[in-house]
């Protein structure tokens, strides 16, 4: 039975452990194994993904509008949708075939234009994969020929990192965290009237990580990801959405960080990335990282201005992930309950979970 509970538990890590970023701003707890009021049979035979279906179509009637992020940094913010949803799709390898279905559910219910794909085309922990490199343009290509707006999901700190060896590039978490804490202090702005809205690193003692020099060479890094991004698939690169890196810098000056700062947004290198402080101000962060119930029971969301992170291979394998969250669950419990009934016992039935989870603005 132990086994039997580890193995749930792994099988839920693997499938949240390729999240993008800040935990989810979530809504009413509620859960759900199928899409409330869609009829899932034949959603499923035209697009194969009913959950999305499901999500788009509830949210339209409720009278959301939905934009990709062009429309969005373009627009005047003074006069926003009341009911915004600016879609961001982070597309891992994982997430092209379900990324496809999205876009013709997309195409089909709201038209064109609509969502932004962010493509994690030549990450440098993937570049040596040359058929993943070949699928993540073939998905691209496919998009332009639907006007799609794509750009690049980067890390860049993997990258930069690819192109540079500082003197801390082996160094491990705790020993980069020590560095930090004792040399830097990370300030957030957000004051239109001052410098900017954005993160400025302040050197406290003294700039032991090379920083200057780390975002010198970022701006120019960034450039020269631009520039392969653009050969490659004909599309100008023009702003990012920040990748969760596992990289040990990751950890203690995170991609977000990194993008957020004004130096660097002032470079030309890119518009912003979608992490950037200014954003949170107008739009609340929805995101699927936590595989949130509002996924299978959508009118949980309450109205608002929304980024929503949809990565297609979470909703594409929504009702999977419920139902070993829901195993998972009972078998902890049955394990609590009785700790000397662990051997030869299934439980029959896997008991209602109601994952508790938490607003935050
Ligand atoms: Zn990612």
């Amino acid at each position: 039975m132990f086994e039997r509970i580890m193995s749930l538990i792994t099988g839920i890590f693997l499938l949240t452990s390729l999240s993008c970023g800040k935990s989810a701003d979530a809504t009413v707890p509620a859960d759900t194994s199928k899409p409330k009021g869609t009829d899932t049979s034949t959603v499923n035979e035209k697009f194969g993904m009913p959950f999305y279906y499901n999500f788009i179509s509830t949210m339209k009637k409720q009278g959301y509008v939905f934009w990709d992020f062009e429309k969005f940094y373009y627009a005047d913010k003074s006069k926003l949708p009341q009911k915004l949803i600016v879609i961001r799709h982070d597309i891992h390898g994982r997430d092209i075939e379900g990324a496809v279905k999205a876009n013709e559910i997309e195409k089909n219910l709201l038209g064109k234009r609509v969502a932004t794909y962010f493509v994690q085309w030549n990450d440098p922990t993937e570049m040596s994969d040359l058929y993943l490199q070949q699928q993540y343009l073939d998905f691209i290509n496919l998009l332009k020929k639907d006007t799609v707006d794509v750009q690049p999901h980067i890390s860049a700190n993997d990258l930069y990192l690819y192109y540079d060896a500082p003197s801390w590039k082996d160094k491990d978490v705790t020993a980069l965290k020590s560095i930090f804490d004792e040399c830097y202090e990370i300030n957030v702005s957000n004051d239109s009237s001052a410098s900017g809205i954005g993160t400025t690193i302040k050197v406290k003692t003294k700039d032991s990580m090379n920083l200057k020099g780390m975002n010198e060479r970022m701006i120019e890094v960034l450039k020269i990801y631009n520039s392969k991004w653009e050969t490659a698939t004909g599309l100008k690169p023009r702003y990012y959405a920040s990748h969760g890196s596992h990289a040990a810098i990751n950890y203690v000056l995170n991609n977000q960080v990194i993008l957020d700062q004004l130096s660097l947004l002032h470079s030309g290198a890119y518009l912003f990335d979608t992490y950037n402080t200014w954003i949170a101000n107008y739009l609340t962060y929805l995101s699927d990282n936590s595989i949130p119930s509002w996924i299978g029971n959508p009118s949980e969301v309450k109205p608002g201005r929304y980024q929503l992170l949809m990565h297609p291979w979470v909703w594409d394998n929504y009702a999977r992930t419920m139902a070993i969250r829901q195993a998972a669950s009972a078998a902890a419990a049955h394990a609590v309950a009785k700790p000397t009934d662990l051997v030869n016992h299934t439980p029959k039935t896997a008991a209602v979970n109601k994952p508790k989870v938490q607003l935050k603005k």
